[in-house]
């Protein structure tokens, strides 16, 4: 039987991150992850430059049940201190929009400089190695497709369910609930949303078209950029709404930001009212939109035809496009899983259990999910970091 002080469940961010700071404290520390390569989730972030962190993180900026939760660890181990480490890595990064992020080379250097980080500490690294389940008799024993692990501390790191095809599991989940933990309900976030097949349908013809767009639901907003698909929207602004979309509700889509569509509509029709509508739209906004929009507003025909509710009709399209999903992707394609470990049954400090001393969660297993952006590895990073401190 492995005996240790600290056993890590899964090797991404969190797991790599909270046993690099365990071990630098001269715990003898296991990561078990049941892949064959660690953090894969690391090495395809950002379109495989990692979009490692934000500058603007704020506790706002975060999904849970408790926001406020997250701010402990995130105050304590912030974007800046992660920007450092990058840099004793000698590791290249950029500023791409909005404060994201990103190193100039391969996301795999973030990898390679953790798991260096960890062997220099001392820690160990079991991939390939299922874990069946976990025991606790005052130590904690994992029972490995290696053999018997006794730990005095677990941590668990193991992300949540989204790209099973990578190895995501509800393992965290299940082990919570074992040691009774509450749950909230976990689902798909960050992740395309789809429509009735008559929108999609109707939308085709706009495969691959991107735009800049407002998207709201209720009171949020994200002003980014927004893509057709053959299945339905996607791009930045659609992910970000799908973390906080309820089924059942529209969402509300502003084609022309910052810009008063009725406004522009009149002036057109004085210079372009002979134009079919269609046509002359595309002076506001591309013009495969153009046509398209025309469509939905039901205005065929001249500019200078329509009577004032049809023009209301397409400055309502263009500004306030009112559009109801049918649901999204799922687990399939969703970047991060929204909900979790229920935050009130973790201490804030050190994210280990309430009821259960030595036992942890940290990362996305947790009731914390992050904006688009950098937002879910800086709470990896910070989650892990807290934790590192004391398990
Ligand atoms: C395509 C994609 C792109 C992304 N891009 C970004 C980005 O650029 N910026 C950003 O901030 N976030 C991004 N994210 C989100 C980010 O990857 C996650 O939030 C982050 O990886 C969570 O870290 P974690 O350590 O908690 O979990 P993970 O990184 O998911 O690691 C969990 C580990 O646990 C292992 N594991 C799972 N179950 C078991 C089990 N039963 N036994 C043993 N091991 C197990 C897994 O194999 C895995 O190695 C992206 C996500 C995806 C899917």
């Amino acid at each position: 039987m492995e005996r240790v002080d600290v056993a890590v469940l899964g090797a991404g961010a969190a797991g790599l991150y909270a046993a690099i700071e365990a071990a630098r404290r001269g715990r003898k520390v296991l990561v078990i992850d049941h892949a064959a390569k660690p953090a894969e989730k690391i090495r395809i972030s950002g379109g495989g430059r990692c979009n490692f962190t934000n500058l603007g993180i704020a506790p706002e900026r975060f999904l849970s049940e408790n926001p406020r939760f997250a701010l402990s660890a995130l105050r304590r181990h912030t974007q800046h201190d992660f920007i450092a480490r990058m840099k004793d890595w000698g590791i290249a990064w950029h500023e791409k929009t909005l404060g994201q992020l990103f190193c100039d080379g391969p996301a795999t250097q973030v990898v390679d400089a953790l798991c260096r980080d960890l062997r220099q500490a001392g820690g160990q690294l079991w991939l390939g190695c299922a874990v069946a389940g976990v025991t606790h008799d005052g130590a904690f024993r994992l029972d490995t497709a290696r053999g018997q692990v006794a730990a005095e501390s677990l941590v668990v790191a193991t992300g949540g369910r989204s790209i099973p095809k990578m190895g995501a599991t509800g393992f965290g989940h299940d082990l919570a609930r074992q040691f009774g933990l509450r749950l909230v309900e976990p689902r798909p976030g960050l992740v395309p949303l789809t429509f009735s097949d008559a929108l999609r349908e109707s939308m085709a013809g706009l495969a691959g078209l991107s735009v800049e767009a407002v998207v709201a639901f209720g009171k949020t907003r994200f002003r980014e950029g927004l893509l057709f698909t053959h299945r339905g929207l996607s791009g930045p602004s659609i992910l970000q709404i799908s973390s906080y979309w309820r089924e059942g509700a529209p969402i509300r889509v502003d084609l022309m930001p910052d810009r008063d569509a009725a406004g522009e509509l009149a002036d057109l029709r004085r210079k372009a009212g002979g134009q079919l509508v269609g046509n002359a739209l595309a002076a506001l906004v591309p013009e495969r939109l153009a046509r398209q929009v025309a469509v939905w507003a039901n205005t065929p025909g001249r500019l200078a035809d329509l009577k004032a509710p049809d023009l209301q009709r397409l400055a309502n399209v263009l500004n306030g496009w009112e559009v109801l999903p049918m649901g999204t992707e799922g687990w399939r394609t969703a970047e991060v899983t929204l909900g979790g470990v229920d935050t009130r049954d973790l201490d804030a400090r050190t994210m280990e259990a309430r009821g259960v001393p030595g036992l942890y969660f940290i990362g996305e297993v947790v009731d914390v999910t992050g904006w688009l952006g950098g937002y879910n590895f800086q709470w990896a990073w910070s989650s892990g970091w807290a934790a590192g401190q004391v398990a």
